[in-house]
């Protein structure tokens, strides 16, 4: 067995993506269904299951945790497993443990998560328009989300603002949105839709090629690209105008799997090598057999191999079907 995580086709493992929760407090029209059924919770990992999971995946050589879901801060217990897991950037095993939230417990838990060691946080936002927020996370909680991200910034939080750019909810507030993230001094990633999970609406009336932001953005505003490489999917150019920094996350119009690094494993301990396809090993059942140091290292081993070489979206019609059927806040984004 080597230390490392590699697949098959030479890409080396250091970023693990981990849901701890498949639940959460709004329903995002792109990401869940209205009504929602979610998993029972004697279903998930323990906190001390998913520490021990966490922990064999910095063991062979993982260098950044991104906690997920759902929403990560409504499940209980949330600081005091971020705490214990911060042990790995004391002894230097790992050099980050991130957060992607949508902000609305982010008032309460800002303070203690930067006293855990956590840097940078990205925020999930659509909209500044109370309106159109409410109407894309069917929820009120636009002031709550953006407390959050006051307090965030306070506590000296690093804030990136994750938006997905939808035809029919947020296209023309882009700009905006951008420019009011980079006057508070945050960076911002634009998303293209993925078709994951079934929900209610069309992907197709949802899907926005971002090539088309990037043309609305370039009316106003002066984009230079840069050599600025976070080691993920996003390519960045800095905005002249701003002084701030514009992601582009595009899926659909641009496979960017050859340099994937990463994998993700989901509150119920399946471990999902790529976000477009089902291919999965369950790392719970190592953890709960008799074994439980040799059956994790060798399902890890066989995730490995397992590692489908890139993800097939498609939204080029309406009704497409989902690529898979799982939601999004099952896998983790
Ligand atoms: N609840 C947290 C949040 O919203 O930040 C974390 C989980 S959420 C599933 C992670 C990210 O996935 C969010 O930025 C969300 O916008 C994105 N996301 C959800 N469904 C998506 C989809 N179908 N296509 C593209 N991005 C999606
Ligand atoms: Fe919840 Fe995040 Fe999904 Fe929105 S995108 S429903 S905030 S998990």
């Amino acid at each position: 067995m080597s230390r490392h995580l590699t697949d098959q086709f030479g890409r080396n493992i250091t970023y693990l993506r981990l849901s701890v929760t498949d639940r959460c407090d709004l329903r995002c029209t792109y990401c869940m269904a209205e009504n929602m059924t979610f998993l029972p919770r004697k279903d998930l990992l323990s906190w001390e299951e998913t520490d021990f999971l966490a922990s064999a995946f910095v063991a062979r050589g993982v260098r950044k945790i991104r906690l997920t879901g759902g929403e990560p801060l409504v499940r209980k217990g949330i600081m005091p497993f971020i705490s214990g897991l911060s042990r790995h950037l004391e002894s230097g095993d790992l050099d980050e443990i991130t957060i992607t939230t949508n902000a609305t417990q982010l008032s309460r838990y800002a303070r203690d998560l930067k006293t855990a060691g956590v840097k940078r946080v990205n925020v999930s936002l659509d909209s500044l328009n109370r309106e159109t927020f409410k109407a894309l996370t069917r929820s009120d909680s636009l002031d709550k989300v953006l407390a959050g991200i006051d307090a965030g910034l306070e506590a000296g939080l690093k804030i990136k603002i994750n938006t997905v750019a939808l035809k029919n909810g947020n296209a023309h507030e882009i700009p905006s949105l951008m420019q009011w993230a980079h006057g508070k001094g945050m960076d911002m990633t634009l998303i293209e839709v993925m078709p994951i999970g079934d929900i209610v609406e069309d992907r197709f009336d949802q899907y926005l090629p971002l090539s088309e932001t990037r043309e609305l953005l370039e009316k106003q505003f002066t984009l230079m690209d840069t050599p600025l490489r976070s080691g993920g999917p996003a390519r960045y150019v800095k905005v002249r105008e701003t002084g701030g920094i514009l992601g582009f996350i595009t899926p659909l119009t641009n496979n960017f799997c050859a340099g994937c690094n990463r994998v993700r494993v989901t509150c119920t301990g399946q471990i999902y090598m790529c976000l477009g396809q089902d291919d999965s090993v369950d790392l719970r059942a190592a953890i709960r057999s008799e074994n439980p140091h040799d059956a994790l290292a060798m399902a890890m081993d066989k995730a490995m191999i397992n590692k489908p070489e890139k993800h097939n979206f498609r939204i080029d019609k309406s009704g497409v079907i989902p690529a898979v059927a799982r939601h999004m806040s099952l896998t983790g984004g």
